[in-house]
This record gives C-alpha cells, sequence and structure tokens, in this order.
C-alpha cells in the first residue's frame, strides 16, 4: 500500500471513454477519496463537456479541478464557474496543443496542467518536445508576474524530473513511476529531493 499523504497532492484522473478511449471512474470515487485523504485532491477530468460536471466534482471534494480546454467550447465561463464555487481551477492541454492557446484565459486561472503523454493510459513516455512548451508558458508566466502552477502529466519518473523542472514545472503528477517502482514512498521523497535542489 502506498500513503498517499506523503505526495503533497493526490492527483486523480476522471475519463469517460470519449474524450479518452479508457473509462476510469467518477465523481463517487472522488468522494469516497475525500473521505479518508486529508491531502488536497487534484482532480483531471478528460471528460467531454466537463462543465456540465463541475459543480458535482467540487461537491464531491475535489480542491483543484482541471477541465481539457479541447474540451470547453466556452473555457473562460467555465473557469469562472470553478471559482466562484470555491475550487483552484485548472486548464489542460493535449500534446498537439499550443500553450498560446491559454494566453488569453492566463489570468483567470490557477493552474495550466500539460500533457506530457497523449491522455487516456498510464504507463507511457514523455514527449520530450514537451519541454519546450513547458518554458514557454513558464517565461510568459513570469514576465507578466502571476502566480499560476505550471503542472506537467504523463511520463513522469525520476529518470526526467529535473529536466521538467528546470524547464519550469512547479508540481509534477506522477502514476507509474511511482505506483510501479519498489518502494513508492521512497520514490516520493527521491522525487521531492530533486524538486527541492532544482535551481
Ligand atoms: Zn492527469
Amino acid at each position: 500500500m502506498i500513503n498517499a499523504s506523503e505526495a503533497d497532492w493526490l492527483h486523480l484522473d476522471v475519463m469517460d471513454g470519449r474524450f479518452v478511449p479508457n473509462i476510469s471512474y467518477g465523481m463517487d470515487i472522488i468522494r469516497a477519496v475525500n473521505s479518508v485523504c486529508e491531502i488536497p485532491l487534484d482532480t483531471h477530468l478528460m471528460i467531454v463537456e466537463p462543465e456540465k460536471y463541475v459543480e458535482a466534482f467540487i461537491d464531491a471534494g475535489a480542491d483543484i479541478l482541471t477541465v481539457h480546454a479541447e474540451a470547453c467550447t466556452h473555457l473562460h465561463r467555465t473557469i469562472q464557474h470553478i471559482k466562484e464555487l470555491g475550487a483552484r481551477a485548472g486548464v489542460a492541454i493535449n500534446p498537439h496543443t499550443p500553450v498560446e492557446s491559454l494566453f488569453d484565459v492566463l489570468e483567470d486561472v490557477d493552474l495550466v496542467l500539460i500533457m506530457s503523454v497523449n491522455p487516456g493510459f498510464g504507463g507511457q513516455k514523455f514527449i520530450y518536445r514537451t519541454l519546450d512548451k513547458i518554458e514557454r508558458l513558464k517565461k510568459e508566466i513570469t514576465v507578466r508576474n502571476l502566480s499560476v502552477t505550471v503542472e506537467v502529466d504523463g511520463g513522469v519518473g525520476l529518470h526526467n524530473a529535473e529536466k521538467i523542472l528546470q524547464a519550469g514545472a512547479d508540481a509534477l503528477v506522477a502514476g507509474s513511476a511511482i505506483f510501479s517502482s519498489e518502494s513508492p514512498s521512497d520514490t516520493i521523497h527521491r522525487m521531492k529531493a530533486i524538486s527541492e535542489n532544482k535551481m
């Protein structure tokens, strides 16, 4: 068993079988996890029409609610809705989506999630061209003096954490790297140690 409290947040991937090919779980699981987990629930909605479910997921316990830009026709409105309901608002983009497409909502979001694999399945390899995208995003956030968290999700592990942090990531999401390791808690500690020495 893993002691998830050793991580700073617990990242939960919600998949609907439409936005991504896989199906995972919905708000009932978020609610159940929330009842036994004290660290913030970082909830990543890989679903179509996420605006329909924003309230239900926040009510279930999502502290950070991230929607995909590609799934939102009215992204600005959805971000405002998440914040009005008291959660931190995140926007995720797939590997093919230019990060510049988020620059007009950058002042409104709390977090940008850069997908470094095509979402839907665990255990994929990190797409290295994403590093350039992280750098471009971080530069824009710094120039505008915003407090937006840059989170990177997909193929992240001990082998590439340093590079991703150097590119400008503030938060790393790791699934397989932790759950498939011999000692999940040790892997979390090692990843956090890399992060603390990142400069
Ligand atoms: Zn995720």
